[in-house]
């Protein structure tokens, strides 16, 4: 708490100013491993909070994998990559990613970290950007640390990206989006990305965090759903949502990847992660890839919610991933409606600005493998219990899912 003696009273305004918007952020503190039943707050909750979209993050493969690499590696990564902190488990990790994308990879303590330094490494004051609206944070931050001339097209919007690179002067363009929105869950046309690439002389960089595990009959994300491998295309991996564990990779032309070796700054002057958890990914990636059956429950899953909330007062948006944003409106709707399934015993998170735009607030809902048709039949329930009471019904809070 901010008081008048604090060098940083000036923040305690602006707090106020988020907490009257109903802006103001703050956690819960999860108690249980990320799982689909959880205890968060000292209360048992279902959970459609988690990106482990194929409930990975707990899988005992993973886990021995890990705890046999610590015994084996240590814990600590204990240098940068550059360095020594360079360890075997990393180069595994490396070629067993070469091997399931089709390209040579470089490895990242975070997607973040991988953002933040690989568009700068690539595009500087002489070279331009074109970026979709609703991109990751994590890419627009890129995009400014690069210096370069940063066009943003309307989300989708291929006709003015067009436009703006027929007239954006430029030495390097960079087409940068994500494969699937992470506050949207629909995917970026990539064939039609990689055609405007080729006829404005750009390279393609798409961040596929959402996509990774889901889309696609291996799961390899949607190079693999688009049936892609262009060498344009620089893809960007995260392993913190489907694979169940913690970093990111970058995978795209040889040259390109030893450019990034000798010039990424985010890779060059960080520590490298420790090695358990690149001996965690390398299984991560044969569940990934076996996992047809997980995808498959996913599916189902997906169908059953659409299906259930067909005649919901709130719209669910088009998406066919893991990710399916309930459009609620305003910051206090969105609020109110996630505080309501809270105390019900569902976790959803609803989404406020700045995170989307003004008037769009949202319940971000995450489907996993690891959840079960009642699951989401509870889910379902608890939301056609919110719309009764939106109506003008009774709150029934007694019949509550937990
Ligand atoms: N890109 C996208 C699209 C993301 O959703 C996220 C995580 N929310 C990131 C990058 C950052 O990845 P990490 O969590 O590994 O830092």
């Amino acid at each position: 708490m901010a008081t008048a003696e604090s060098p940083f009273a000036a923040f305690a305004a602006e707090l106020d100013e988020l907490s009257a918007q109903q802006l103001r952020r703050q956690r819960r503190t999860r108690t249980t491993p990320a799982d689909t039943h959880i205890v968060a707050d000292g209360r048992a909750v279902l959970s459609f909070c988690s990106n482990d979209y194929l409930g990975l993050a707990h899988h005992p493969l993973l886990i021995d994998a890990a705890k046999q690499a610590l015994d084996e590696s240590g814990l600590g990564g204990a240098a940068s990559h550059l360095v020594s902190g360079h360890h075997l488990q990393h180069a595994r990790l490396e070629q067993r990613l070469q091997a399931f994308t089709g390209w040579p990879a470089l490895s990242f303590a975070t997607g973040y970290a991988a953002n933040v330094g690989i568009i700068p490494a690539l595009v500087g004051r002489e070279d331009a950007i074109f970026a979709d609206r609703l991109n990751h944070a994590s890419l627009n931050d890129g995009c400014l640390l690069s210096r370069a001339t940063f066009r943003r097209f309307a989300h989708q919007d291929l006709n003015q990206l067009a436009t703006l690179l027929a007239t954006t002067p430029a030495r390097r363009r960079l087409i940068v989006v994500d494969g699937v929105y992470s506050m949207d869950g629909d995917l970026a046309p990539l064939p039609e990305l990689l055609a405007l690439a080729e006829q404005y002389d750009a390279w393609l960089y798409v961040d596929d965090a959402h996509g990774l595990g889901v889309l696609g009959e291996h799961g390899r994300g949607c190079a693999e759903y688009w049936g892609l491998h262009h060498p344009r295309l620089i893809q960007l991996l995260t392993f913190g949502k489907a694979a169940g564990v913690q970093g990111a990779a970058v995978c795209g032309d040889a040259l390109l990847i030893d450019w990034l070796l000798n010039r990424c700054r985010s890779y060059i002057y960080t520590t490298a992660s420790p090695p358990a958890l690149a001996a965690a990914l390398c299984v991560s990636l044969d569940l990934i890839e076996g996992g047809q059956q997980r995808r498959e429950t996913l599916r189902a899953h997906i169908r059953q919610l659409r299906e259930g909330c067909a005649d919901l007062p709130w719209t669910l948006l088009p998406s066919e991933t893991a990710i399916q944003p309930l459009r609620v409106g305003s910051n206090e709707e969105t609020q109110k409606l996630a505080d309501r399934l809270w105390q019900r015993g569902l976790w959803v998170p609803g989404i406020r600005p700045p995170t989307v735009p003004v008037g769009q607030g949202r319940l971000r809902i995450s489907l996993s493998a690891a959840h079960t048709e009642d699951d989401i039949r509870l889910l379902l329930e608890g939301l056609h219990a919110c719309a009764r009471e939106w109506q003008g019904g009774t709150p029934d809070y007694d019949s509550a899912a937990h």
